[in-house]
């Protein structure tokens, strides 16, 4: 055991406490990584608020990047690289992992019983499997990812969530086809990464919904083509302006229910709506589902895009060289990890693309 600071939650709303924890020394097939920077995601904020069910005391952050400091036995990753760390923690022989879906393992872990404790060896709530708001983390290899250095720390700490959860959401889970409409709901954070991915991918219109004005601005610098003001009446009509037939795509990048109530709107005949954002558990939404059989829809769900990090994550990599893909503008603003409240403060106005501590 180590002694390491930590961003540690003690109840629902509660302000985060920069306080001492234990961290255990990585076991098979784990890593310790100096994390140099995370960023604060929704669903950091969704637990902090109670909108997912959790154990207390407990450590966010899921979307970091750093340095691995000390390999456990198995692993072949050399201390020394930077990597991404993320949530996606697949074992690669259960069923779901062996058929290719890394996001949905089902090996079981404890979360109570992990890698974090407290100073007087109490459990704390390993959030997402990371606990990233911390100097340093314990994770699975499979949880992290080379980043070259050609890549600038705070920008690639949003690709470990933010990123590959739009672009994915795009590419892998609506597997959007050259040509296609795609209209993106919410062009916050996931929301412009799935622009990217849809332009990436080809779309011939990508259509960003969003109830800001400025955002659609924001939008059609990540490749948008059109933009919808969904603060006005029925927004879903002005896209048969744009695109008579309807969406082939829609995907929804926020967890607000009301927009997961108008997402079939959108949709043309055969169209597809992908489930991205994460409302609240107790959430729900209504839609006619005649539609869905009359019309051929479906809905699709999107769980950190459907990544699969030792594929994905290359290629993004390699696009950014190129300068066709957008990372460091993710970056709204940097904080320390004593301002984390703040910094919390200001992604729940929704403002903020990503905000990002530094250590
Ligand atoms: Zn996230
Ligand atoms: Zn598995």
């Amino acid at each position: 055991m180590e002694t390491i600071r930590a961003a540690v939650s003690h109840g629902v709303g509660e302000p985060l406490v920069i306080e001492q924890i234990q961290l255990s020394p990585p076991g098979d097939n784990q890593l310790r990584i100096q994390i140099e920077a995370v960023a604060i995601c929704h669903s950091d904020i969704t637990f902090i608020d109670g909108g997912w069910d959790c154990p207390f005391p407990a450590v966010f952050g899921h979307e970091a990047v750093g340095r691995v400091t000390v390999a456990g036995p198995g692993t072949k990753t050399p201390v020394g690289t930077r990597v991404l760390v993320t949530l996606i923690r697949s074992c690669g022989t259960c069923p779901t992992c062996s058929s290719g879906d890394r996001v949905h393992c089902e090996d079981p872990r404890d979360h109570m019983n992990g890698v974090i404790q407290t100073m007087e060896g109490q459990p704390i709530f390993h959030a997402m499997n990371c606990a990233a708001f911390a100097e340093a983390v314990v994770v699975h290899e499979s949880q992290t990812a080379p980043i070259p250095e050609s890549i600038s720390v705070a920008g690639a700490a949003t690709m470990a969530c933010g990123g590959i959860t739009g672009i994915g959401s795009a590419v892998n889970t609506a597997k959007v086809r050259p040509g296609e409409t795609v209209v993106v709901i919410g062009a916050g954070g996931v929301g412009l990464n799935a622009i990217q991915g849809a332009y990436i991918a080809g779309a011939a219109r990508i259509v960003a919904v969003d109830m800001v004005e400025s955002k659609l601005d924001d939008a059609q610098a990540f490749g948008a083509t059109d933009g919808i003001l969904a603060s006005g009446p029925s927004p879903w009509r002005r896209l048969r302006r744009i695109a008579p037939r309807g969406a082939d795509v829609v995907l929804v990048t926020v967890g607000a229910p009301v927009a997961y109530d108008t997402a079939p709107k959108y949709l043309g005949v055969g169209g597809r709506i992908a489930v991205v954002g994460m409302p609240h558990q107790d959430a729900t939404a209504t839609y006619s589902p005649m539609n869905f059989g009359y019309a051929g829809h479906q809905m699709l769900g999107s769980l950190m895009g459907d990544t699969v990090l030792s594929r994905d994550i290359p290629w993004m990599v390699d696009l950014h060289g190129q300068g066709r893909l957008k990372v460091e503008e993710m970056v709204s603003k940097t904080w320390s990890l004593e301002q984390i409240n703040e910094a919390i403060a200001d992604t729940r106005t929704g403002a903020a693309r990503r905000n990002v501590i530094l250590l």
